[in-house]
């Protein structure tokens, strides 16, 4: 397996980085998650676009054009051979001191790593997910914003860590108003009597390729899809329920804290997402 690491492509063992690097040290740094499906790389544009996007907002500078790390990525899949794969995109601030002072990391590190896919198994899309909520008090946008794809994924993996204490396959992250905002890696839809919902970002949920992709799809087959805050209650007794990511696709939850949604059973529309979404992969990919 060849990584890309700063201008070189090395095999796997020899892909290091300096124990200094403030991606380490600090998480100051932003990634991005992106899917290869049939040799085609699945929404590219939009994936660099929030890669460069929140870069800015930690002013960050990435030293490539999007053209040059976009090259980059395809040539990182097609050295690898790869048909379907997860490419992982990861822009540090680079090496520095151990002080924290950014000023002090003059070349920030790029890391593309491209591989063969662990995707939930099928089993878990014919039965659907269980969830635990989780309130996460750093979700709200003051604090660090979660619309920015940081390195500093703690908040995540602490959500993550309650969910599995709570014997549940994912988290469900209210902010600290109580509004449903997002899994620990993956946007929420509800539907109700045929009509969709999924938080506003701005509530503290990462913008979704993922979910922006499916609230497109959803209206091209006639659904009415509104962006809304909810509750935890709205999410209990909604028909369907789902989640949606890069790794997830589109993946539907049988249970919410222990109470069944709908029959318990993987819903209809839900099912219908699913499928109209892998239609689309094959499409929409940069060859
Ligand atoms: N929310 C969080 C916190 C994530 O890390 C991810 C994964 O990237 C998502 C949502 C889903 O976003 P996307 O569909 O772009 O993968």
């Amino acid at each position: 397996q060849l990584i890309y690491v700063n201008g070189q492509f090395v095999e796997k063992k020899k892909a290091v980085i300096s124990i200094y690097d403030h991606g380490f040290l600090y998480g100051d740094g932003v990634f991005e998650g992106i899917r290869v499906y049939e040799g085609n790389v699945y929404k590219l544009k939009e994936h660099i676009n929030r890669l460069y996007e929140s870069a800015h907002s930690i002013m960050l500078n990435i030293p490539h054009s999007k053209e040059e790390l976009q090259q980059i990525i395809v040539e990182t899949v097609c050295k690898n051979e790869l048909n379907s794969a997860y490419i992982r995109v990861v822009v540090s601030r680079g090496t520095g001191d151990l002080g924290l002072d950014p000023r002090n990391c003059p070349e920030p590190t790029v890391i593309v790593i491209a591989e063969a896919l662990s995707i939930y198994s099928d089993n878990l899309y014919k039965k659907g997910l269980k969830l635990a909520s989780v309130v996460n008090r750093r979700s709200s946008p003051d604090v660090l914003n979660p619309q920015i794809k940081s390195l500093n994924y703690l908040n995540n993996i602490l959500v993550k860590l309650a969910s599995v204490q709570a014997d549940a396959d994912e988290a469900l992250i209210l902010n600290n108003q109580g509004y449903v905002t997002e899994g620990s890696a993956d946007n929420i839809f509800i539907v109700k009597n045929g009509k969709i919902k999924t938080p506003p970002v701005y509530l503290g949920a990462l913008e979704g390729i993922t979910r922006n992709a499916l609230i497109d799809i959803a209206k091209e087959q006639g659904f009415s899809v509104e962006e809304t805050p909810f509750t935890l209650h709205d999410v209990y007794i909604a028909d369907e329920v789902f989640l949606t990511g890069t790794a997830a696709e589109v993946i539907p939850v049988v249970t919410v804290d222990n109470r069944q949604i709908g029959d318990g059973h993987p819903g209809e529309i839900t099912r219908r997402l699913l499928h109209e979404f892998r239609k689309q992969t094959l499409i929409d990919g940069v060859p």
